[in-house]
């Protein structure tokens, strides 16, 4: 959907959930959904970059946002359903969901892999987005066209050398998204997607790819097209498909 033209307004009085809403691709998503008219609750574990997005989305004109801070290592369902509670009393629903914040990692072999830091990878990556999606559901469910979107990644669609827990923590990521997506279909009027991101100018691919030259990497503003198909009224109907935002 790289080549989709999204309506001004297309967000309109919507109310959007991004993690990882201070940095990278979240932060621009955050900020491209708030100029398409939608109330963004911005949400991630660093209040100051939060704060941030914030001050850019009132001074570009857009509607006030929210913020929450969290850290999604954070292993407590209490948390996700008091979080759920906030929302619900400020909000009343939620007409979106962008599953984006995650860690990277470690880049080593399974045999030398970390046992920590791959239980924290799948927490962030894989457990935190399956208890916000479980206790935000009936918020959405609130929604006259709720949408999920995932992000996966190439390494979770063919696994390859050295990318440990997150690879992995990808492909557990399609099989959530594509579970969901069949026990909303024909009972619910939440669409369930995933978009793979491909190679973006970010802070998580300059550590991946420290030698590469960052101006030869798409921007996070290049692949926003997929990102507002997805989460507008455009994509009705659309429910377990993964995207390439860059094809
Ligand atoms: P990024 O620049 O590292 O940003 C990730 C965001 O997630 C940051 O705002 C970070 O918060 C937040 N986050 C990390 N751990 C968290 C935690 N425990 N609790 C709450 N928030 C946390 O990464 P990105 O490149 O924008 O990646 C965004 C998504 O795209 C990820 O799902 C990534 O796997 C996927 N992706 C990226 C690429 C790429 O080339 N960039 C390619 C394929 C897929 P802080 O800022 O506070 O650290």
């Amino acid at each position: 959907m790289g080549n989709y033209t999204a309506a001004p307004d297309l967000l309109k009085d919507k109310i959007i959930l991004v993690t990882g809403a201070g940095d990278g691709i979240g932060k621009t998503a955050a900020k491209t959904f708030a100029s398409h008219g939608a109330t963004v609750i911005l949400l991630g574990r660093t209040t100051e970059k939060l704060e941030r997005v914030y001050d850019e989305i009132e001074v570009a004109g857009g509607p006030q946002p929210a913020i929450f801070p969290l850290d999604l290592n954070e292993t407590r369902i209490e948390t996700f359903e008091y979080f759920a509670e906030a929302v619900s009393q400020e909000f009343g629903r939620l007409d979106g969901l962008l599953h984006n914040a995650s860690l990277l990692g470690q880049r080593t072999p399974i045999a030398n892999y970390h046992f920590g830091t791959w239980q924290q990878v799948m927490q962030v990556n894989v457990n935190a987005a399956f208890g916000l999606t479980k206790v935000l559901l009936p918020l959405l469910e609130n929604s006259p066209a709720g949408s999920v979107i995932f992000t996966g990644s190439g390494v979770g669609l063919k696994g390859r050398a050295f990318w440990g827990a997150y690879a992995v923590s990808k492909f557990a990521t399609e099989g959530l998204m594509q579970t969901l997506a069949d026990e909303m279909d024909g009972v619910s009027n939440i669409r369930v997607n995933s978009i793979n991101p491909g190679a973006t100018r970010t802070s998580m691919r300059a550590s991946a790819y420290p030698a590469e030259n960052p101006n030869t990497v798409t921007t996070p503003e290049q692949i926003m097209p997929t990102y507002l198909y997805l989460m507008g009224d455009d994509s009705r109907g659309v429910s377990g498909k993964q995207f390439n935002a860059q094809s």
